[in-house]
């Protein structure tokens, strides 16, 4: 069995009180499995900041792609158009469905390396009137660039247009007023800041807008309208549900408040990053975007070296006990570090440790 922690986005290194959550089998039709589901969708709209009556949430089987999937193609419908602002690969993954479901839609690209403009939007907005939705990644894992949330919230609300917002990598570990912000929809799933593992998405929408969206999906299994109004009855989930995945994000969602919230999480997150840029920086790695636009979620370094062997250094650290993550920049090389899951000082000293021993040459 392997015994490292992963320095991953996502699945990430769970609890193992989480994990024994899934020893236990249960049953779809009961009432004990039906009330979890049904307390799973309160908790995340307290997580989001969200009213109960004016927000409701959905949970989707499969991976976050599949929430981010239904909800486009469940939302914008025929007469609608969306303006996606993107600046990394899960933007682009968002575009890639609009195409797959033939989705009217245009494309703001900032570079991967910049929060999309604000000023540019709104250019768009004035120029193209028929534009009814915008979505964006808020934080792109992609780099762990941090987007503009509440300035392109303000922008949405401004002139009107829904907004939907692949809140994938932030959601729980970054506080996100939902209802202040007038989010409309807002995609994250078990295997990230909440800390389950991986099986299903979750959609927390405004109930008045999603009520809109009967008969518009493209795909019956992604259908969100269909699946909030089988699930909203009595926690039934239209299809098979991930049983064991559910009974650990339950478990999970207890694990986040007794840390005492998102808050609390949110700081333990960012004082990680803090440590391992920090740390990483003394050590001679140059990380690839500017603080300022810098996540606490994830970060990119570039190779220290030209001919920088990274599955040396890949294999290196993870036989020391930490798995990293490959890049995904095309025109620079990198790698990247999650910081997030049940990760704490003590493994960011250690895994900086095991960084240093490798960059010393201890490895030859
Ligand atoms: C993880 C993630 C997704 C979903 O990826 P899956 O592999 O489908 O779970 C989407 N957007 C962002 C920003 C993510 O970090």
């Amino acid at each position: 069995m392997n015994t490292y922690k992963l320095l991953t986005p996502g699945p990430l290194t769970t609890t193992e009180t989480v994990k024994a959550e899934m020893l236990v089998d249960r049953c779809t039709w009961d009432d004990d499995y039906k009330s979890v589901t049904q307390k799973i969708r309160r908790e995340l709209l307290a997580l989001g900041a969200v009213k109960e009556d004016a927000y409701t949430s959905v949970l989707m089987q499969g991976s976050g792609s599949f929430g981010v999937e239904a909800a486009l193609t469940s939302v914008i419908g025929k007469d609608g158009k969306c303006l996606f602002a993107i600046n990394g690969e899960y933007g682009r993954r968002m575009v890639t469905i609009a195409q797959y479901a033939g989705l009217n839609h245009l494309v703001y690209a900032a570079a991967f390396d910049e929060i999309p403009s604000v000023a540019v939007i709104k250019d768009y907005l004035e120029k193209d009137g028929d534009i009814t939705h915008i979505a964006m990644v808020h934080c792109e894992t992609t780099t762990g660039i941090l987007n503009p949330l509440d300035d392109v919230a303000a922008i949405a609300k401004q002139y009107g247009k829904i907004f939907i917002v692949d809140a994938m990598s932030s959601f729980g570990g970054i506080p996100i007023n939902i209802g202040a912000l007038g989010v409309d929809f807002l995609i994250s799933s078990a295997n990230k800041c909440i800390q389950g593992v991986p099986g299903f998405s979750f959609i927390i929408a405004r109930t008045d807008e999603l009520e809109k969206c009967r008969g518009i999906a493209r795909s019956l299994s992604l259908d969100l309208y269909d699946q909030w109004a089988a699930m909203r009855k009595d926690g039934k989930w239209r299809f098979t549900s991930p049983t064991h995945v559910v009974a650990a994000f339950a478990k999970a969602l207890d694990e986040l408040e007794a840390e005492g919230g998102i808050r609390a999480r949110y700081e333990r997150y960012k004082a990680n990053n803090a440590l391992l840029r920090k740390k990483m920086k003394d050590m001679g790695f140059t990380a690839y975007l500017e603080e300022k636009v810098q996540s606490p979620i994830i970060t990119t370094f570039l190779f220290p070296a030209p001919d920088f062997n990274f599955p040396g250094f890949y294999g290196y650290v993870k036989n020391r006990g930490f798995v990293l993550y490959p890049g995904k920049l095309t025109e620079v090389d990198t790698f990247r570090v999650g910081n997030i899951g049940e990760i704490y000082q003590d493994d960011i000293e250690k895994l900086c440790a095991v960084i240093k021993d490798y960059m010393e040459g201890k490895n030859k």
